[in-house]
């Protein structure tokens, strides 16, 4: 399969849900000739190396990248900053630095600082994922059948940015290219808030004294359930996207209590009208994913 290889070598930097897909699927596919391997913990390390997703492991940053012709990081996006900072100095020239985090605006901000020139940084969003965390948690179908998101920087690299875009698209993806800053708003309202949602209700419940932890468990299948599956994301990965997106995020909650504060009238009035015409619209709106085969 030599004839498929994009890549001499990649450094995954973090080797959770997302990067450990990647790997099985650079493996899978023969995209790579050798990964290389960083993360925080030796334990999670030795764990990859278990499962046959690198070829090497390095317990130091500087050592992971060295040589290597695209790196992607994954690890929460507030790592970013003295990740790239411990970096910088050993990335080779012409390198792709390159991300999966599922903020943009920030990752430009806490990363292009560090690289130095003639290394190409080409933010990546795969929206694609689910609630388990780990290297055991990859697969290499993750991706297929989603969407990409790239973010190119004011005068990114148009090579660097067609070869992380061919890489998105062999992983089974489409590949979309906007503005950071655009990207952040429409993950507010797509993805950050329904996750700040579903941790705020299944928090409420779990507050609530009057129904038992019993009962919780007995009638989840009423509704609950979809939002503990949810609510199930990982602690660290989701506490960095909310405190790396606060403006957008801060926006469109703004809009959400508006639009709460309204159905709250129209149930204590006895709206039923206004009830039933919003129930509808938003029907409507899960047959369109469902035909856009995005659920
Ligand atoms: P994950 O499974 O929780 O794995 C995170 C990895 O990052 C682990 O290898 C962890 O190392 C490492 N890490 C954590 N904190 C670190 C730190 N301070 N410094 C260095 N390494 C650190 O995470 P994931 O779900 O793959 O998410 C990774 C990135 O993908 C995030 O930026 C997230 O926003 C983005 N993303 C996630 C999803 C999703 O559904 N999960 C979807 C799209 C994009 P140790 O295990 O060694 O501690």
């Amino acid at each position: 399969m030599t004839d498929e290889i994009m890549f001499e070598r990649v450094a995954l930097i973090g080797i959770g849900l997302i990067n450990s897909s990647i790997a099985r699927l650079m493996k899978r596919d023969g995209l790579a000739r050798e990964i290389v391997i960083y993360s925080r913990r030796q334990s999670t390390l030795d764990k990859a190396m278990q499962l046959g997703l690198a070829e090497r492991a390095e317990s130091d940053l500087g050592a992971a990248v060295e040589a290597a012709d695209l790196v992607v990081l994954g690890a929460p996006v507030g790592a970013n900053a003295a990740i790239a900072e411990a970096i910088g100095p050993h990335l080779k020239p012409g390198a792709i630095v390159s991300d999966v985090g599922s903020v943009k605006s920030a990752v430009i901000r806490d990363v292009a600082p560090h690289l130095p020139a003639g290394v190409h940084l080409v933010p990546a969003h795969p929206v694609a994922g689910t609630e388990f965390s780990g290297p055991e948690a990859g697969f290499a179908e993750l991706f297929e059948n989603h969407w990409c998101i790239l973010t190119p920087p004011e005068g990114c690299d148009a090579a660097a940015l067609e070869k992380i875009a061919e890489f998105w698209r062999r992983a089974g993806s489409t590949v979309d290219i906007m503005d950071a800053a655009h990207h952040d708003k429409v993950l507010a309202i797509t993805s950050h808030l329904p996750h700040l949602i579903a941790y705020n209700i299944v928090g409420t419940v779990a507050d609530i004294e009057l129904v038992t932890d019993r009962e919780v468990v007995k009638y989840a299948a009423g509704g609950f359930s979809d939002f503990t599956r949810i609510a199930a994301s990982d602690p660290e990965m989701w506490r960095d996207v909310f405190l790396n997106n606060q403006e957008a995020v801060l926006e469109m909650l703004g809009r959400f209590t508006e639009d709460l504060a309204a159905l709250q009238r129209a149930i204590r009035w006895g709206d039923g009208e206004a009830l039933e015409e919003l129930f509808t619209r938003t029907r409507a709106i899960r047959r369109d994913l469902i035909e856009a085969k995005q659920v």
